[in-house]
């Protein structure tokens, strides 16, 4: 929305007055009350200068994201409803890696039909065209709408619960309802499946085996669908990383949330902020965990992307391209124009060499230390990032 946010602050609300002039910096997650004039002045300048950047990265917006020595990224878009379609053209966004379809279904109540949802995938495909869309699966439950209306109990640790694909199966008939309602979709565009939350190889199988009766059922009614569509499934626990050779056999491509993949390798509830210090990107069990993951989609020869919010930081970026075969990004909309032109002013070879050095780190400081050496030059250029910061 174009609103610099910042959370977390505990006791702002009772600290200001109506009327106090507040300045909220969304890239630093600072937040200055009642500034004097000299911070007043500087922040003036920071914004103008950030606007400016903006502004010239957005003139940019449609040139391919390659890098200096050739290799092209696809740059892609995270959408929470097809009312977030307009804003993919306005961003340069090469389709849609991640729709989060739980929003659907959020706010109401009765839940959407298979009708009103194939509309809704309907419209996605044909618009990402001639790109493709991913369409995630339910991903209900944890930090996300708590499904009540079925639900008769409250889940004491529900991050931990009955979240994602685990409700889905356990509730077949809301999954292939919005199975087929993709499946539908899929003849007027390019779609692919994805589910959320793997945890085992036997979900992946038998949401498979689900998908493969909703293509029997779709078949049989001669209701057409694309036959060849792709799943794949998000790498966001501990256990699917360990498991990842395992899964590609089964799947087509991985995406890797590492909003979900921090939260769960480093044990912490990614809402929670007593524990924020230890949401940390840039952990080596994070760097070695999405090794693991990028290292067996290669092998196998499977597509593999981010998704999570490490794809939309220019820091986290130049780790990822450098850690193995070629990976698409996805990222709110915001965050397109500047990581193209980021990637535009890089090189794989250096990327790759941040990779190697990365996964020999010892600590989360010595990676910050590395990585925001390579930054210096993108910094200058105002390409902002979680890891520098601001740059006056
Ligand atoms: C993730 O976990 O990184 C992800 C992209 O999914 P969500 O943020 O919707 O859980
Ligand atoms: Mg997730």
């Amino acid at each position: 929305m174009d609103i610099p946010a910042v959370v977390g602050l505990k006791n702002l609300s009772i600290r200001l007055k109506t009327g106090d002039l507040v300045i909220v910096d969304g890239n630093s997650g600072d937040v200055v009350l009642r500034p004097t004039g000299d911070q007043f002045q500087k922040y003036n300048r920071r914004r103008q200068k950030f606007l400016y950047f903006d502004e010239t990265v957005h003139a940019q917006k449609d040139l391919k994201a390659a890098t200096k020595d050739g290799i092209e990224v696809r740059v892609m878009a995270n959408i929470e409803s097809s009312g977030d379609l307009p804003h993919l053209a306005e961003h340069g966004a090469e389709g849609v890696g991640l729709y989060r379809t739980e929003f659907l279904y959020l706010n109401r109540n009765e839940w959407p039909d298979e009708e009103e949802q194939f509309q809704d995938y309907k419209k996605v495909a044909q618009v990402v065209a001639p790109h493709y869309a991913v369409i995630r699966t339910l991903d209900i439950g944890g930090d996300k709408i708590s499904p009540s209306k079925s639900f008769s109990e409250v889940e004491p640790n529900p991050a931990m619960g009955l979240r994602a694909i685990r409700y889905c199966l356990k509730h077949p008939k809301i999954f292939k309802t919005q199975l087929k309602a993709i499946l539908r979709a899929s003849h007027y565009g390019k779609l692919k499946i994805m589910y959320p939350l793997i945890t085992t190889v036997e979900e992946l199988l038998a949401a498979n085996a689900l998908l493969e009766e909703c293509k029997k059922q779709l078949a049989e009614n001669e209701i057409p669908f694309d036959s060849d569509i792709e799943v794949g499934i998000m790498i966001e626990t501990p256990s699917s990383v360990m498991l990842a050779d395992i899964l590609a056999r089964h799947c087509s491509f991985f995406s890797i949330g590492t909003n979900d993949l921090i939260q769960y390798t480093m044990a912490i509830d990614r809402i929670n902020e007593q524990v924020a210090y230890l949401y940390e990107p840039l952990s080596p069990a994070i760097v070695r965990m999405l090794s693991v993951a990028i290292n067996a989609a290669t092998k196998a020869g499977i597509g593999i992307s981010v998704c999570g919010k490490m794809a939309g930081d220019p820091a986290y970026a130049l780790l990822l391209l450098g850690m193995g075969q070629t990976i698409n990004l996805s990222m709110d909309v915001h965050s397109i124009p500047r990581i193209k032109k980021f990637i535009r002013s890089i090189s794989i070879a250096e990327a790759k060499q941040v990779g190697v050095e990365a996964l020999a780190a010892n600590d989360t400081e010595e990676l910050k230390g590395l990585i925001a050496a390579r930054l210096t030059l993108a910094a200058a250029e105002g390409i902002t990032s979680a890891l520098v910061g601001n740059v006056d």
